[in-house]
């Protein structure tokens, strides 16, 4: 059996993801915040490589039947803390940013909370991109990427989205 890298709940992580939910709990995160989401932000020591690029985090929506069994969350943000350590506080909130933007819970007309994933429209979210710029990771590391989501769980239907 292969080692387990465990990933363990994070107050530093927690802290800042509470700072970026309050500051969008009007706008962006304004679902997450209603519908009463709990996030968990976990941090790993692992430090995965994917297509020769330092993966940073992954945001995951728990399945139903894991959330009603034995995990008290709806999402869990895994930060890969060796590929993160040399960020700046800034940096660090703005991955958090990231991380919550793949979170699309919403309730459908049966008044169910639905947890989806976001996909990135590149690498990173336009908006981001937008905000902070492409390369706003690259003093960190210069082979960074996201592919942080776990895409067999998008439970959205993209035509429920365009409506919403
Ligand atoms: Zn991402």
């Amino acid at each position: 059996m292969d080692e387990m890298n465990e990933a363990i709940y994070s107050p530093e992580w927690t802290k800042i993801g509470a700072e970026v939910l309050k500051e969008y709990q009007d706008d962006k995160f304004k679902n997450i915040h209603d519908l009463g989401i709990n996030v968990a932000f976990l941090t790993s020591k692992e430090a995965p490589v994917t297509k020769g690029k330092a993966k940073m985090g992954e945001c995951i929506a728990v399945k139903k039947e894991y959330h009603k069994r034995f995990i008290p969350h709806d999402y869990l943000i895994i930060i890969y803390e060796p590929n993160v350590q040399h960020m700046t506080p800034e940096q660090k909130k703005i991955l958090v940013e990231h991380e919550l933007m793949h979170i699309n819970a919403y309730e459908n007309e049966e008044g169910e909370t639905k947890l989806g994933i976001n996909p990135h429209e590149v690498e990173d979210f336009q908006e981001i991109i937008d905000k902070y710029g492409a390369d706003w990771a690259k003093d960190v590391h210069t082979q960074m990427t996201w592919d942080d989501y776990n895409e067999e769980y998008i439970e959205t239907d993209p035509q429920e989205e365009k409506t919403a």
